[in-house]
C-alpha cells in the first residue's frame, strides 16, 4: 500500500516529551437536535424522562469520579463534581423543566436552549476560564443528550496499544475510562496550557501538542502520530527520514518513563566542589512523585492556586488544604516544603471569587494584594500551613511582594493566626520561614529593606521578566521581546545574589530559567546554590552543574556582566559554553532564541 502522505502541524507543546503512535481519532457525541413540540398531555411523561436521564447521568459521573479518584488522584476528580453540581442547579433544571411544561418541547430541545445561553455567557467574558466552564456545559449536555436517547455508551474497549488521542477536545473525565496503560499521547485541535486536560497529560507524563489548528480532518483512526510536546509539533504519517531523525529523542524519552530507580536526593556538586541545592516546583499532589524520583530536594515551590482552581465552587476548606499539605510534608521528609500562598488574579481566577474585570489584570488585584484584601481567606490559608508544619517543615512563599508594607501585613495576618491557635491549644512548630517572592521590579531596587523583613528569598524569573521588561509573558506578539538573558535581568539577578550574601538571607531562583544550562551557568557563576524547578528538569541539571566548574561559571558570568544586549549575551554563551562542557545543549537553544526571529520558539515560562 503506498504511504499517505505526510503532513506537519505547528501547535503548541502543553506536556513535553515525544512520542509516536496510533491515532484514535475521538469523535463528538454531538447530536443534532430538533425543536420537537409534545402534545399538552404528555408533557409530564416528558418530564419524567429528563429526571430519569439526570439521575443516570449523575450516577455515571459519580462512578467516573470514583474511577478517575483511584487512577490520577482526588485533586483532579474535582472537575467532576462541577460537572455534577450542575446537574442538580436548581434555577437550571426548573427552567428546563418549565420550558417542556409550558412551551410543550421535548426533553432535548429544553436542555439544549437553556444550556446554549449559560455557555454562551461563559464564552462571551472572553476569560480562559470561564471558556473552560463552557467547555464543562457542552460535556454534560453531551451525557444528557446521550442519556435521553438511550444510547448505549462509554465502550472504549478493545483499544489497540500505543494510542495517541486526537481530537478537537478530551474531557478530563475521559481520563477514567481510557486505559491509561495504553495512552501514550494527546493532539488536540483545542485547549491550552492551564486546562485540567494539560495539567494532567503533564502529571502523567503523556506528551501533548493542543490548538494544533485544522488538522483533525487530515487524520484518521490507525494513522501513524508523531507528537512532538518540546516543539509543539504534531506529524501525521511521519515519512522514514523524519522517524529516524526523531528516533534518538524518542528512545531517550521512553528511557525516562522507564527510569523506576528513584534518584539519590542529594545536591548537585560542582567539578571544583561548589554544593548546588535544587528543588522541584509542584501544582499537583500527583507531581510529588515525580519530585522524589526526580531526587528533588524538597519542594522549591507549591503553587497553591491550583488547589483552588480545583475547587468547582467556593475555597478550599481548611481541612482540605491541611490534608494536601500535610501530606506535601509527609512525603518530602526530611526536606522542607514551600507552599506559596494562593498567586491568583489576572487571567487566573478560581471560581470562588467574584472580581470584576480588570483593564490590566497582570497589574491589577493578584498575588498578595488578594490574599491582603481577603483576609479571612488569606487567615485560612495560613492556619491550614501552619498546623500542617507540625508534620513537615513547612514554609511560606509571600507572592508578588512589592513593598515592605505587604510584608509586615501578611506577617501580621500569620501572627494573629498563630496567637489564635495557640490560645485554642493547638499544637504548632515554634516557628515557620516567611519568605517573599522577588518577581517585581521595586523589590528589586529595595531588596535590602525588604530581605531584613524575611527569612528568605525566592526569585520569580517568570514574572521579574514579564514587569522589569514591560513584556506579558503570555501574549505571542511580543514573546520575542521576553528576554531573560536582557541585561536588566543578568544585573537584578547580580544585585539580588550580592545583597541576599551580605544580608546572609537564604536565595533561590524558582522561574523556568534554572532549567536551562545556558541560564543554569550564569546563575551558579552569580553565586546562587539553590534551585526550585520542574521536577523533571532536575535529573539533566543536576548532570550539568556536575559537569561544570564555579570557578569557569563565575568567568562566564563576569563577562556575561560586560555585555550590551540579549543577542550579545546569548552569542557569547553559545559560543562559550558548549566548550566547557561535554553536555548536548542543543534541545536547550530555542529558548535563548534571537530577539530578532520572530518565527522561532517562544520561550516557555
Ligand atoms: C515566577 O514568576 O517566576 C514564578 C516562579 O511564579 P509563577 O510562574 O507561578 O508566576
Ligand atoms: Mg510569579
Amino acid at each position: 500500500m503506498p504511504q499517505k502522505p505526510e503532513r506537519v502541524f505547528q501547535g503548541t507543546g502543553v506536556s513535553a516529551g515525544v512520542v509516536l503512535g496510533t491515532a484514535l481519532k475521538l469523535e463528538s457525541h454531538k447530536q443534532l437536535v430538533l425543536k420537537v413540540h409534545t402534545l399538552g398531555h404528555m408533557a409530564e411523561e416528558e418530564v419524567q424522562r429528563f429526571l430519569r436521564a439526570v439521575d443516570l447521568s449523575k450516577t455515571q459521573l459519580e462512578v467516573l469520579k470514583r474511577r478517575l479518584e483511584d487512577k490520577v488522584g482526588r485533586e483532579h476528580s474535582y472537575i467532576l463534581d462541577a460537572h455534577i453540581l450542575m446537574l442538580e442547579d436548581h434555577g437550571l433544571l426548573s427552567e428546563i423543566i418549565s420550558s417542556m411544561r409550558t412551551a410543550h418541547v421535548s426533553a432535548e430541545w429544553a436542555v439544549c436552549r437553556a444550556t446554549d445561553r449559560l455557555r454562551q455567557a461563559c464564552e462571551s467574558l472572553n476569560d480562559e476560564y470561564f471558556r473552560e466552564r463552557g467547555r464543562d456545559i457542552e460535556n454534560i449536555v453531551e451525557r444528557l443528550l446521550m442519556n435521553l436517547s438511550g444510547e448505549a455508551h462509554e465502550s472504549w474497549a478493545p483499544l489497540p496499544e500505543d494510542l495517541i488521542l486526537v481530537g478537537r477536545d478530551f474531557d478530563p473525565s475521559n481520563f477514567a475510562l481510557v486505559e491509561l496503560e495504553k495512552v501514550r499521547g494527546l493532539a488536540l485541535e483545542s485547549g491550552s496550557r492551564t486546562a485540567h486536560t494539560a495539567i494532567i497529560a503533564r502529571s502523567l507524563r503523556l506528551p501533548a501538542v493542543f490548538e494544533v489548528r485544522d488538522f483533525l480532518s487530515s487524520v484518521t483512526t490507525g494513522d501513524t502520530v508523531l507528537v512532538d510536546g518540546d516543539e509543539g509539533q504534531v506529524t501525521v504519517n511521519p515519512e522514514p527520514n523524519r522517524l529516524a531523525e526523531a528516533r534518538q529523542r524518542l528512545e531517550a524519552f521512553q528511557a525516562v518513563l522507564r527510569q523506576s530507580s528513584p534518584l539519590p536526593r542529594s545536591p548537585a556538586v560542582t567539578l571544583d566542589g561548589v554544593v548546588i541545592s535544587i528543588q522541584a516546583n509542584t501544582e499537583l499532589l500527583h507531581e510529588v512523585r515525580a519530585a522524589k524520583s526526580c531526587g528533588a530536594e524538597g519542594i522549591g515551590l507549591f503553587r497553591s492556586e491550583f488547589l483552588f482552581f480545583a475547587h468547582p465552587r467556593g475555597f478550599p476548606s481548611m481541612a482540605d488544604q491541611l490534608e494536601t499539605y500535610e501530606m506535601l510534608g509527609a512525603e518530602m521528609h526530611p526536606y522542607p516544603v514551600t507552599i506559596r500562598t494562593l498567586d491568583v488574579g489576572g487571567d487566573k481566577i478560581p471560581a470562588g471569587f467574584d472580581l470584576p474585570k480588570q483593564p490590566n489584570p497582570s497589574m491589577g488585584l493578584r498575588g498578595i494584594r488578594l490574599s491582603l484584601k481577603n483576609r479571612d481567606l488569606f487567615a485560612t490559608q495560613i492556619e491550614a500551613i501552619l498546623r500542617a508544619s507540625l508534620r513537615g517543615g513547612m514554609e511560606i512563599a509571600l507572592p508578588m511582594i512589592s513593598s515592605v508594607e505587604e510584608i509586615w501585613q501578611a506577617k501580621e495576618v500569620i501572627q494573629q493566626v498563630r496567637e489564635r491557635l495557640l490560645r485554642a491549644s493547638v499544637p504548632l512548630t515554634a516557628e515557620v520561614p516567611v519568605g517573599a517572592m522577588i518577581e517585581v521590579p521595586s523589590a528589586v531596587v529595595i531588596l535590602e529593606l525588604l530581605s531584613r523583613e524575611v527569612d528568605f528569598l525566592c526569585v520569580g524569573t517568570n514574572d521579574l521578566v514579564q514587569y522589569t521588561l514591560a513584556v506579558d509573558r503570555v501574549n505571542p506578539e511580543v514573546s520575542h521581546l521576553f528576554q531573560p538573558l536582557h541585561p536588566s535581568i543578568l544585573h537584578s539577578l547580580r544585585r539580588i545574589a550580592e545583597v541576599s550574601r551580605a544580608l546572609g538571607k537564604s536565595v533561590r531562583i524558582c522561574g523556568e530559567i534554572a532549567a536551562n544550562p545556558f541560564f543554569t551557568v550564569l546563575l551558579v557563576g552569580l553565586g546562587y546554590s539553590r534551585f526550585s524547578m520542574n521536577a523533571y528538569a532536575i535529573p539533566a541539571i543536576r548532570e550539568f552543574i556536575a559537569s561544570i566548574s564555579f570557578s569557569s561559571a563565575r568567568e562566564l558570568a563576569e563577562k556575561a556582566m560586560f555585555l550590551r544586549t540579549a543577542g550579545e549575551v546569548r552569542d557569547f554563551l553559545t559560543e562559550t559554553l558548549p566548550k566547557l562542557v561535554k553536555i548536548d545543549l542543543t534541545p536547550y537553544l530555542k529558548e535563548i532564541r534571537s530577539p530578532d526571529d520572530r518565527t522561532s520558539l517562544s520561550y516557555v515560562s
